[in-house]
């Protein structure tokens, strides 16, 4: 599960820019018994076959015996042989070798510590595991890759501010009939070209590629727990924020989670379709808590050590499903680091999403992201930057939205934005700046400039943030609704109940105008485009397809909404002033219209100016209406060229020509330029 709670408070402000030097170190009373563990990063943890044979490593220093089982299958049967390891005190690991090349196998461990054995564990380190993810599987990675995969690359990407995320799972994109495509809830349907809905609208990949959109973020991929693998046919649905092997994909997307290469192929082809079509590949990865407590693998090879604890042992929550791990201690923070690199060089993955961020420490983020640059510079890292519960980690510590000035190339999600433009994410009925309550004005503007410091924010009336904690716009993705909490749709449903659908969607496209024109990266969830809905469910990380599945019939009955927000990618890609790439730039270049809001609210209006950051418009003005009433405006002497203005767009700035005051209509954009 998923929480989008924001703990912050004054307190957590720490000033200074430098990065914390400080060693890894236990916080609590009970975990500092762990932070002298040896530690042991080579890259043969857990299993590598060579010419000599199948060799076997796991990392576990305290344990008294370690024995080694393997299995001719994935699920079911006694093991063939069970084999004790070895243990190596300097570095804390166990081994094993096998003569010859086990392809086709399977292994588990099993750890005895404090005199008693636990249950047999795949390890920590599975890069393969047979159905359910119980036993790890021995396959040649060289055969799981598809045709042209040496030469795969994903989008070059100069700028984070340059990419535009598309937040989907591959269930909700893909399980409707309306779909048109045959591998529903798969990998592979993103792989299928040509699918269209009833109506004949374009439908997946193609779908992406008419949008416009320059990443997709997939909700987990790696291999989580609460979705029977041997039971398909049950259609459970759920988001997979329960990991249970972090290396290894999903069974559940593959046409056949029982052959353990399949999973990896499959997961390859879905990768590399999407980099042929031009777009890259976001993984959500949720390091910061596991499944289970004491049945977690974790727990199963280094009892103590991965997850935090309070003084009295008990396992601390700062995810709020139960427990957390602990970055800060050597093993686990490498274990992070070596995971997102093995996604991205045997996976060629684009960028990672950290789920609850702030469970991390900075240190780790730092290394994170710097390891990430040396595969691939292009490879952008984000993520929530807070926390769903309290933590023993020191607050100055954790990756926290407030403290993302001390890491570098990571990001954070603008809940400033979020709830100031459509209203709190919690509260179903609130209202924001787009959909007329008065208020949010400044808040709004400190999602616009991405929480960077600009002479006409006044950081002391924003509702989430009172500072500007972003150095860098690249430090910010805005957005104003994800797959947590009501969609935008239900959202707008629930607190305009006496709108219609057409009225909403005004506001959807001014809450999403204010969104993509902001500097920061833009973020939307799949669907949004068609005017999706999830039924009025909030929390739908359990619910059925017929909750979260797109209906791709919205397509043809939404086609309006779709070519506006068609038309809002257009802009901003061609538009390098939406997306400027300093704080200093945003600040000379961005200038608001003094607006008094007591007296107008609902209303923001600012002009980019001075062909910013080499934008062949020289000036663009940008006003909101968020109110229900339309507003006069005055324009700045001269002739403007319109891009958006009354619910219509056009990238080329073609819908007619405006001087002196004009009218902007109720919860609506204008967008002129000259
Ligand atoms: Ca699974």
């Amino acid at each position: 599960m998923n929480k989008t709670m924001t703990i912050l408070s004054a307190a957590l402000i720490v000033s200074g820019m430098g990065h914390m030097c400080h060693t890894a170190s236990a916080r609590s009373t009970y975990d500092q018994k762990f932070a002298d563990y040896p530690t042991y990063n080579g890259d043969d943890l857990e299993l590598s076959v060579d010419a000599t044979g199948t060799h076997f490593r796991l990392w576990s220093p305290k344990a008294e015996e370690v024995v080694l089982n393997l299995y001719d299958t994935g699920l079911n049967g006694s093991p063939y042989e069970t084999i004790p390891m070895t243990f190596h005190k300097e570095n804390g690991t166990w081994t094993a070798s096998v003569k010859g090349q086990l392809y086709g196998k399977f292994y588990t461990f099993k750890v005895k510590q404090y005199g008693k054995w636990l249950a047999e564990t795949p390890g920590v380190w599975a890069k393969a595991v047979g159905a359910n993810g119980k036993r790890g599987a021995i396959i040649d990675f060289s055969k799981t890759n598809p045709e042209g995969w040496s030469q795969d690359k994903g989008p070059k990407v100069d700028n984070f501010s340059d990419v535009i995320v598309y937040e989907m799972h591959h269930r909700d994109f893909s399980m409707s009939p309306t779909s048109g495509i045959a591998n529903k809830g798969k990998f592979l349907a993103l792989t299928e070209h040509g699918t269209t809905s009833p109506e004949g609208e374009k439908t997946g990949i193609d779908h992406l590629k008419e949008l416009g959109v320059t990443h997709v973020h997939i909700l987990p991929s790696y291999d989580y727990n609460s979705v029977d693998e041997t039971n398909l046919q049950d259609n459970t649905y759920n988001w997979g924020y329960d990991p249970q092997n972090y290396n290894a994909p999903e069974g559940s997307y593959s046409t056949n989670p029982s052959d353990p290469g399949t999973r990896v192929r499959e997961m390859k082809e879905m990768v590399k379709a999407l980099h042929d079509a031009g777009i890259g590949v976001i993984m959500d990865v949720v390091y910061n808590h596991t499944a289970e407590n004491d049945g977690s693998n974790f727990e199963l090879t280094a009892p103590g050590y991965y997850h935090r604890h309070w003084d009295d042992g008990r396992y601390s929550d700062a995810s709020g499903c139960g427990n957390e791990t602990a970055s800060d201690l050597q093993q686990m923070r490498d274990y992070i680091i070596n995971s997102v690199k093995y996604w991205a060089n045997e996976y060629h993955i684009d960028g990672f999403r950290f789920d609850l961020m702030a469970i991390h420490d900075t240190e780790t983020m730092n290394q994170v992201a710097a390891e990430l640059k040396k595969i691939n510079p292009s490879i952008f890292v984000y993520g929530e930057g807070w926390t769903a519960g309290d933590s023993p980690l020191p607050a100055e510590q954790r990756a926290l939205k407030e403290n993302v000035a001390k890491m570098t190339d990571i990001a954070v999600f603008s809940d400033d934005i979020r709830d100031a433009v459509k209203g709190h994410y919690s509260n179903a009925e609130d209202r924001g700046f787009a959909t007329g309550k008065p208020g949010n004005e400044e808040t709004v503007k400190i999602g616009i400039v991405a929480a960077t410091a600009h002479p006409q924010v006044n950081y002391s009336k924003g509702n989430n943030s009172k500072f500007p904690y972003a150095a860098s716009p690249e430090m910010i993705v805005n957005y104003v609704s994800c797959h947590d909490d009501l969609t935008l749709t239900d959202k707008l449903r629930k607190s305009m109940p006496d709108a219609t659908d057409e009225e909403r969607m005004a506001a959807a496209k001014l809450a999403q105008t204010i969104v993509f024109t902001s500097q920061g990266t833009p973020f939307m969830f799949a669907g949004e485009e068609i005017f999706r809905d999830k039924k009025g469910v909030h929390n739908s990380y359990k619910s059925p397809d017929s909750i979260n599945a797109i209906d791709w019939s919205l397509k043809a009955a939404n086609r309006d909404q779709m070519d506006y927000y068609k038309g809002l990618i257009a802009l901003r890609k061609e538009h390098p002033a939406f997306r400027m790439t300093s704080a200093d730039q945003i600040a000379k270049h961005l200038v608001f219209d003094k607006i008094d809001s007591e007296k107008t609210p609902n209303l923001i209006s600012y002009t980019l100016k001075d062909n910013a950051n080499g934008d062949s418009w020289k000036e663009i003005k940008v006003i909101f209406n968020g109110s229900d009433q339309p507003r006069e405006v005055k324009l700045p002497k001269g002739t403007w060229q319109a891009a958006v203005k009354d619910g219509k767009i056009d990238p080329n700035a073609g819908l007619g020509t405006l001087s002196g005051n004009v009218t902007v209509s109720p919860r609506s954009a204008l967008i002129v330029k000259r």
